[in-house]
């Protein structure tokens, strides 16, 4: 019998639990070997932490997240990405400077019915408003057009998606074609609303209903994207 995916209590560091959060993503089957990743703000105050490019991330160990230190980041503008770092480094940089008081995680994730459900044309913050399990405790953001993982025009039209001009914050946001990302409170946190998402999309995938107006939600994903590059 397989055993179940288990999280580090909240009252592991964020560090140690930003690694057991990525064992569950794997057990779950959120992820291959060495997809995913996940950035943790720096309990002091200095930077963030970010997990390792190209390691098993069902085996990540705290020796494998790296620290980015405050003095390396300036506001606004993306920097080089130390060495080893995640591919995804642009992402979290920018997703780390956006988080809201009291927010840690920025988290990474492929999850199989997320991405296909993109696939099959739903917008995902359409698609969870039916469900209370989701919006009663996770806000799903506009999902985030088809565009190159790691780079840097994926990472601003993320960033994006997290600040819409008159809404709240969303927690999570789905990246067309490749995953979703999703904020916390801590790593666990920021787990629970891929947990939620995921569900909800599993249940509407198994009922066969079908999106219909979704060329549409794409077209304009796009076109978001491309103001984004532009300006
Ligand atoms: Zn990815």
């Amino acid at each position: 019998m397989n055993t179940p995916p288990t999280l580090a209590p909240e009252s592991s560091t964020p560090i140690a639990q930003a690694c057991s959060a990525l064992h569950a993503a794997y057990a779950k089957g959120w992820i291959t070997h060495r997809d995913g990743n996940i950035s943790v703000s720096d309990a002091a105050g200095d930077g963030f932490w970010i997990s390792q490019s190209g390691v098993i991330k069902a085996q990540l160990n705290v020796a494998q997240m790296l620290h980015v230190p405050a003095d390396r980041l300036v506001p606004g503008r993306a920097i080089t990405a130390p060495a080893g770092a995640s591919g995804e480094f642009a992402l979290h940089q920018l997703l780390q400077a956006l988080l809201p008081a009291g927010f840690n995680t920025v988290l990474h994730l492929h999850p199989t019915h997320i991405v296909a459900a993109m696939f099959a044309n739903w917008d995902l913050r359409e698609l969870s408003e039916q469900f209370p399990e989701v919006t009663r405790y996770t806000r799903v953001g506009r999902n985030v057009p088809p565009l190159a993982a790691t780079s840097e025009e994926l990472a601003r039209a993320c960033a994006a998606s997290f600040a819409p001009p008159q809404s709240d914050m969303p927690h999570i946001v789905g990246l067309d074609r490749h995953g979703c990302v999703a904020i916390g409170h801590s790593p666990f946190d920021a787990f629970e609303h891929v947990e939620r998402l995921e569900h909800v999309c599993q249940m509407v995938l198994a009922s066969g209903a079908r999106h219909t107006a979704i060329a549409q939600t794409v077209a304009s994903g796009i076109k978001a994207a491309q103001a984004i590059q532009t300006a």
